[in-house]
């Protein structure tokens, strides 16, 4: 039977080998391991892809977060607002620099935050709301901006599913006030290993990042902020996201088809949560709405289709942060999401046999399948 993974970055290191050695032996001539040309190339070149002035980067997506909010509360202190279908890196970079955070609900339909779903939590003790553009699908950043406005709050968005995309011609991390990043390897844009990166228009917050990022300081071993850590994007990464930035559009292009292939391919009451909309998502997830997604992933599975959920425990939910919040949508997603194979170097042949068994779903036939899947 063939199989299908849900990913295979081995598919892609292949493609991409005799690029990486080049990035490698180019590290290794200069002699430069931390902060030396790659890295500062790198930092100007993701600035001029996404079109801000300012590019920072960091050990991981989690670091990026959690140093922005460090950055963000200190100009406008306050909770932190942001949704749990997100997979729980804003409430995690949340509590390590030590906000209290408040989750708001989101759109059934976009599964992203909105307007109308921040208008229900925000308030005057709201310092940073952070939007994550989910799935690779756009939010509207620039109403949430606003919003946030009003309230005297700042906006931060998360780029980490959604590098490269825009909505209605606004590229995602131009909006908020800080925008990150992570280059996990089965990002969009991946590194061979941990990295991120925060993006701003803003010169002073820019600094205080590069501070905030090594330890604290301002120049050598001279302490400006008290909160600083070590999140370094080191030389070797940056000199291999260099080579794969180039590809980026390319591969959401991509991953844009097969979304809307799985979309095209789904029987009636099953859907590809933003495949219709257009431009407005990069396709890092292609995550199926679904009525019994175990039912589901018990027929892919039989199928040789490996599946995933993102995410299944909303983060109002995990027992360490349970604080008694309602999100009546958020919850109707659980056991109703599923995510199927989406990278660019899926083939054609793989999208099919994944299409086929998506229109051979038949709730009713079930039983037949379940027993024989062998998972
Ligand atoms: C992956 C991811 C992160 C965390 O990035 P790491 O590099 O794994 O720390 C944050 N936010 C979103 C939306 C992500 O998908």
């Amino acid at each position: 039977m063939r199989t299908v993974p849900l990913n295979a970055p081995i598919r892609q290191l292949r493609e991409e080998s005799a690029l990486l050695h080049a990035a490698l032996d180019e590290v290794i001539e200069s002699g430069w391991l931390i902060h030396g040309p790659q890295h500062a190339a790198f930092e100007g070149e993701l600035a001029d892809f996404v079109g801000v002035p300012h590019c920072v980067g960091v050990g991981n997506g989690t670091d990026a977060l959690a140093l922005s909010l460090r950055a963000a509360l200190d100009v406008s202190p306050g909770r932190v607002l942001t949704v749990a279908n997100a997979g729980g890196f804003t409430s995690v970079a949340a509590r390590m620099v030590g906000a209290a955070v408040g989750f708001v609900d989101v759109d059934p339909v976009t599964h992203l935050m909105t307007p109308e779903s921040l208008s229900e939590v925000i308030d005057h003790d709201t310092g940073v709301v952070v939007v994550t553009h989910l799935y690779g699908a756009i939010a509207d950043a620039p109403a949430l901006r606003a919003m946030c406005e009003e309230f005297g709050a700042v906006l931060i968005e998360d780029c980490a599913q959604a590098l490269g995309g825009a909505r209605d011609g606004v590229q995602a991390g131009t909006t908020g006030t800080l925008a990150t990043t992570s280059f996990y390897p089965i990002k969009n844009l991946g590194a061979l290993g941990d990295g991120g990166a925060i993006l701003c228009r803003d010169t002073v917050l820019a600094d205080r990042l590069r501070a905030l990022r090594q330890y604290g300081w301002s120049g050598k071993a001279h302490v400006e902020h008290p909160h600083g850590v070590n999140s370094r994007l080191d030389e070797l990464q940056a000199a291999f996201l260099r080579r794969r930035l180039p590809n980026l559009h390319t591969w959401n292009e991509r991953r844009r088809e097969i979304l809307q292939r799985y979309d095209a391919a789904c029987p009636p009451g099953l859907r590809i949560v933003g495949a219709n909309q257009d431009g407005a998502h990069v396709g890092h997830l292609a995550v199926l709405e679904c009525p019994d997604a175990d039912l589901l992933r018990a027929h892919l599975g039989a199928h040789g289709i490996t599946t995933d959920v993102h995410y299944p425990v909303p983060d109002h939910h995990q027992p360490p942060w349970r604080d008694g919040s309602v999100l009546p949508v958020t919850e109707s997603f659980v056991g109703r999401i599923l995510s199927l194979p989406c990278f660019p170097q899926l083939t054609d042949e793989d999208v099919t046999t994944v299409c086929d068994a998506l229109t051979a779903f038949r709730p009713t036939e079930l039983t037949d399948v379940m027993p024989s899947s062998g998972d």
